[in-house]
């Protein structure tokens, strides 16, 4: 007998109540599928705080369609009759129910959409309503613009949303963008917030032990996890942010201190990216704050660009140009990434805090992801499908959509300047101003070519050179190689002796 009309297959990363696919549903006749699989667990070395995370969410996603009425299926890791993949899953359900219709909201990761696409099964697919901008709007939106810029995009969407828009749908404050008044560091005095944690219930102590027997040979501490697993703390941990975080993130967004792994960020990204908040909520409710005067307009501004524009934008690009984008590589890199990206053990202080809170906590906020471990990557003419696969396996907010354009377009400048207009890249000058870690280096960031110069100051030069042919014409770029041409040939030769060294050390295995 038919008992289940349509089966509805339900990811990690989509545990939204409100989830297209899910609107469909009639509880008298339909089932919904959720399957632990080990392909999508380990096919990088994902950190076992983000495994323990999807699982665990997931096991309090289902309970909490259960208590509303709806079939569930639920197949965990260690069932042995788990295949191991979602589109063998979905064929030993679709053979056993056999539904009527299949359906699912289209995937994060264009890797396992066409794995499904591809499975020879009739699926209806959903658009995943959980973002202001399809795939289709963005397609629409890129049409016929050679370069994309992230800043035209993200007014587009503020007029979409008319958030922090006047009545007659101009910016509020009179700009779209206070970037400028975010680029404060953290005076001495002034600490954030203790983060929010949250203990693990009976089914996190349960995920926790799958994950230690499973996956003990995945890089990251499995302990210190005290992330949130349901919407309900998701929803804690936001308030406590609204609450202590939000008026100071605008301010020191981009500052960095040592010891301090998440200074007034929010930390959300891993319960928004897998369904546990909601977009728009978040929005409305950072607007809400501003409008109510306890928080400045570059505290709101700051932060709604975050979430509609660089999270919608990065989204777009990717599902635009992939496959093909994974691919790039504009400055033909081909070195190896260090050892020390999976232990931490360097002299870099900065990169030593960076790792080490990332091994601890899975999480590093945007600045450190971009200017620190990131930029050293850019300067270190790392392989971009390397250190793409670090960023995707270490952090507990990493999904392909996001993670991919982040690093390989943002930090990489891979795709050859689509996704940002120039390189970010900067010398330990930059991470000494917005960060105190260079106090505690064994390196010193005021020297550039003796041997205990910081290596970020002369890999910088490095870059610069060896990529001058690529960079020199780039408008953005003119001043650094104007100062760059003032330089005597003796002092660029050095700068350059002393960069080669340094990549040759990384080429022998040697730590910096
Ligand atoms: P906050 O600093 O408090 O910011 C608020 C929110 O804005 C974030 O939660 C996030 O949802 C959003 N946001 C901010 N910047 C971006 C951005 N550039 N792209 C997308 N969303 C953004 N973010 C991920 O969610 N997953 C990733 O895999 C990821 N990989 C990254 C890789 C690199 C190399 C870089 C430079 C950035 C990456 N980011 C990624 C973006 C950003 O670093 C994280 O979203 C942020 O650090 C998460 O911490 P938070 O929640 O405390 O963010
Ligand atoms: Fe990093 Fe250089 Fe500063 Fe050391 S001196 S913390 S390597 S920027």
């Amino acid at each position: 007998m038919n008992t289940t009309r349509r089966l509805c297959l339900v990811l990690g990363d989509q545990l939204s109540f409100d989830l297209a696919s899910l609107q469909v549903l009639d509880k008298e006749s339909d089932t919904v599928l959720l399957v632990e699989v080990m392909e999508e667990a380990s096919h990088v070395p994902h950190h076992p705080q983000k495994i323990t995370l999807i699982f665990s969410a997931m096991r309090h996603f289902a309970e909490a369609l259960q208590q509303r009425g709806i079939r569930v299926q639920y197949v965990t890791l260690d069932d042995p009759e788990n295949t191991g993949s979602v589109p063998s899953e979905l064929h030993r359900w679709q053979a056993h129910l056999q539904p009527d219709e299949l359906h699912m909201t289209e995937c994060g990761d264009w890797r396992l959409e066409h794995s499904l696409r591809d499975c020879g099964l009739a699926i209806q697919w959903h658009s995943d309503s959980r973002f202001l901008c399809t795939r289709a709007d963005f397609s629409n939106w890129a049409q016929g613009k050679k370069q994309l810029r992230m800043e035209f995009f993200y007014r587009e969407m503020r007029r979409r949303s008319g958030l922090l828009l006047n009545g007659d749908g101009s910016p509020v404050g009179g700009a779209w963008n206070f970037d400028a008044e975010n680029r404060k560091t953290l005076p001495k005095g002034v600490r954030p917030p203790s983060p929010a944690r949250f203990s693990p219930d009976a089914i996190t102590q349960d995920v926790l032990a799958l994950v230690a027997k499973n996956f003990s040979g995945h890089y990251g501490a499995l302990d210190t996890f005290d992330y949130p697993v349901t919407h309900a703390e998701a929803q804690a941990l936001w308030d406590y942010f609204l609450d202590w975080g939000l008026a100071a993130f605008g301010d020191y967004q981009d500052a960095m201190a040592s010891d301090e792994p998440f200074l007034f960020h929010a930390r959300i990204s891993a319960a928004l990216n897998i369904g546990l908040l909601d977009l728009r909520q978040l929005c409305s409710d950072v607007e809400s704050a501003y409008w109510s005067g306890s928080i400045a307009l570059n505290a709101a501004e700051g932060f709604i660009r975050q979430l509609i524009g660089w999270r919608e934008y990065v989204r777009g690009v990717y599902w635009l140009k992939m496959p093909d984008y994974a691919q790039g590589n504009a400055f033909g890199n081909t070195r190896s990434l260090p050892e020390f990206y999976w232990t931490g053990e360097t002299q870099m202080n900065c990169m030593r805090q960076a790792i080490s809170q990332s091994l601890k906590h899975a999480y590093a906020h945007h600045i450190q992801r971009l200017m620190v471990t990131g930029n050293f990557a850019l300067l270190a003419g790392i392989a971009p499908s390397e250190i793409c696969e670090w960023y995707l396996a270490i952090y507990m907010d990493a999904f392909d959509w996001v993670e991919l354009p982040n690093t390989l377009g943002m930090v990489m400048h891979a795709d050859g300047g689509y996704l940002g207009s120039k390189p970010y890249c900067a010398s330990g000058q930059y991470i000494k101003r917005m960060s105190d870690y260079c106090r505690g280096c064994a390196y010193k960031v005021s020297e550039s070519t003796t041997d205990d110069a910081c290596p970020f100051n002369s890999l910088y030069w490095h870059f610069l050179m060896r990529h001058g042919d690529r960079l020199r014409g780039n408008q953005r770029m003119s001043m650094i190689y104007k100062n760059l041409d003032r330089m005597t040939e003796s002092k660029q030769q050095a700068l350059w002796q002393r960069g080669q060294s340094l990549l040759n050390q990384l080429d022998n295995g040697e730590s910096l």
